[in-house]
């Protein structure tokens, strides 16, 4: 008998894995938790019954949500991840000496708990004695925060369930607020190919746009992402994603990536025309 992992990308559209075994399935009092073991992407974990990542295209991801930001900002000393719950984030942000402290807020520690034992790639950096883990709901967290942090890495799930509430203009304005006032903001930023996808990727760059001086969206070639495009938004109250980056420093700390480099850092920032025509809707 065949098993098969199956996500709905659009109501016509599936994206499907074979499955070896399932290792985990648990329900927390967030959202169902799955890992599954697959020949071709090794293993899964997915939330709700959508893909978060998998071990053969994780570093993608995680690269992009950090490196590019760490290269205009290379003298980072505090970091906030919400969501990241796998680890992932974390790992290649721990990868900077400079980087003194890293608050994890992830609201669902069951997440944690579950990557620490299946996919210790992405999770043994959450042990790290520079990682501070809160489970609580990152919405609220970022309220009581202010002037703190050089760079918030918002590593969410997409907006519904219990991510929603991170891609609200509330959200926005409170991470502004808890940046330093040279401070960076990333965040996964969906897809603009699927419709559904794509209106959430230009809602969400309309508060960041509203809230930010500085706002620009970068992509990356992710396979098992809806579509494969995916995208990032780069919002910082002094340093433009580009100009700023001070690339000689990122090479000479010699952090050898798989995906990232200088060159890419400057590509992903231009972006096809239609994806130009859709976020220059809402500016
Ligand atoms: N997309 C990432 C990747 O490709 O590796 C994975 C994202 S990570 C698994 C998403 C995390 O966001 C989950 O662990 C989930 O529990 C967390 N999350 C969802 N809503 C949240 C909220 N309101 N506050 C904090 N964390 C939240």
């Amino acid at each position: 008998m065949e098993l098969w992992f199956t996500e709905k990308h659009t109501p016509y559209v599936q994206f499907s894995i074979k499955i070896e075994k399932q290792l985990y399935a648990a329900k927390s009092e967030f959202q169902r938790i799955d890992i599954l073991e697959s020949r071709e992407f090794g293993r899964i974990l997915t939330l709700d019954g959508y893909l978060m990542l998998t071990e053969k295209d994780e570093f993608i991801y995680h690269e992009m949500i950090t490196h590019v930001p760490m290269a205009v900002m290379p003298h980072a000393r505090k970091v906030l991840i919400i969501g990241g719950g796998d680890g992932g984030t974390a790992r290649e942000i721990l990868r900077y000496k400079t980087v003194e402290s890293i608050d994890l807020v992830d609201i669902d520690k069951m997440v944690a708990d579950a990557c620490r034992k299946y996919i210790p790639q992405t999770a043994a950096s959450l042990d790290d004695p520079r990682v501070k883990c809160h489970f609580e709901d990152g919405l609220k967290y970022i309220r009581h925060h202010e002037n703190e942090y050089d760079l918030i890495i918002v590593d969410s799930t997409d907006p519904f369930g219990p991510g929603e509430g991170l891609f609200t203009k509330e959200f926005y304005g409170n991470c502004y607020k808890a940046l330093k006032d040279d401070g960076i903001m990333v965040n996964q930023h969906e897809s603009p190919f699927y419709p559904a996808d794509s209106y959430a990727m230009q809602r969400a760059h309309k508060r960041i746009f509203e809230s930010f001086p500085i706002s620009r969206i970068y992509q990356a070639h992710i396979p098992t992402y809806p579509s494969g495009h995916w995208l990032f938004g780069f919002a910082s109250k002094k340093y433009h994603p580009i100009l700023d980056a001070n690339w000689q420093k990122w090479k000479s700390l010699d952090i050898k990536t798989r995906y990232y480099n200088p060159k890419l850092h400057a590509g992903a920032f231009a972006l096809p025309t239609y994806v130009e025509d859709i976020i220059r809707e809402v500016e």
